[in-house]
């Protein structure tokens, strides 16, 4: 098991943002995390790279207890991810953020960049800013950022947010080829996107998990039905 969340909550005052959710992630796994606007998603993304502390519950990732482990160092210990806004440095290259991400000295291992670059449709765009790349291709850079860690789980924050049908296609494809080893958490809306990608789907309504299935299972469940139409299950 790569990922395992145990009795995961985030509270905000009064808010239960996330609340006692369990979870479990193999090596390898290509698992989708929805549910309507203020479910939790993020929060659930944000604890497991380290960017929040959880009010409850603990995180264990190959199992080691990650639960108070610094973002970086749960970066350096094989978590990536991409951002709901990409985060990528504006007057930089494209080749100079994905050097950046990889930490590896400035002029050494070029063409392992312009090989992360291709691989997410970038060939052409290695010494364009990112600043100028539009928003479709900073998604696609900051892949090729959080790829350039090597991690062994990928954390996906609605990649196909703000996308037009063609760069969904792609972004659809790009999913399609990472590489098998590399265990995927995938928030996203766009359930076109999550159906074609996904093994499992978890839904997550008012921070609690409510199903966790097949895409063959989510698509009939009631409870997922249920969640999106506003009535808590
Ligand atoms: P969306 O699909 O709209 O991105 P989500 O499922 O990712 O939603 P979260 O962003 O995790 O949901 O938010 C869960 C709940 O926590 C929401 O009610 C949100 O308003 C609340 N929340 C998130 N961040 C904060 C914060 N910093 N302070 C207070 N409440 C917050």
């Amino acid at each position: 098991m790569i990922l395992r969340l145990e009795g995961l909550g985030r509270r905000y005052g009064d808010l239960a943002a996330l609340d006692d959710v369990t979870l479990r992630l193999e090596p390898g796994e290509r698992r989708a995390l929805i549910g309507p606007n203020g479910a939790g998603k993020t929060t659930l993304l944000n604890l497991v790279a380290g960017a929040l502390r959880p009010s409850a519950g603990r995180i264990h990732f190959h199992d080691r207890d990650v639960t108070r482990t610094s973002p970086a160092r749960r970066a350096r210990l094989g978590i990536g991810r991409t951002h709901q806004h990409p985060a990528v440095w504006p007057t930089l290259t494209a080749q100079e953020n994905v050097l950046v991400a990889a930490r590896r000295p400035w002029g050494r291992l070029r063409p392992g960049a312009r090989e992360r670059l291709a691989a997410v449709g970038l060939a052409d765009q290695a010494g364009t800013r990112a600043g100028s790349l539009s928003h479709g291709q900073r998604r696609q850079l900051e892949l090729a950022m959080a790829l350039a860690g090597e991690p062994t789980l990928l954390l996906l924050d609605e990649p196909a947010a703000g996308l037009a049908p063609p760069e969904v296609e792609l972004l659809a494809a790009l999913l399609a080829d990472l590489p098998p080893g590399v265990a995927v958490l995938l928030v996203e809306h766009h359930l076109d996107l999550v159906y074609g990608f996904a093994d499992h789907v978890t839904v997550l309504h008012s921070g609690r998990h409510v199903h966790t299935g097949t895409v063959a299972e989510t698509r009939r469940s009631p409870e997922v039905a249920a969640a999106y139409a506003g009535v808590t299950p």
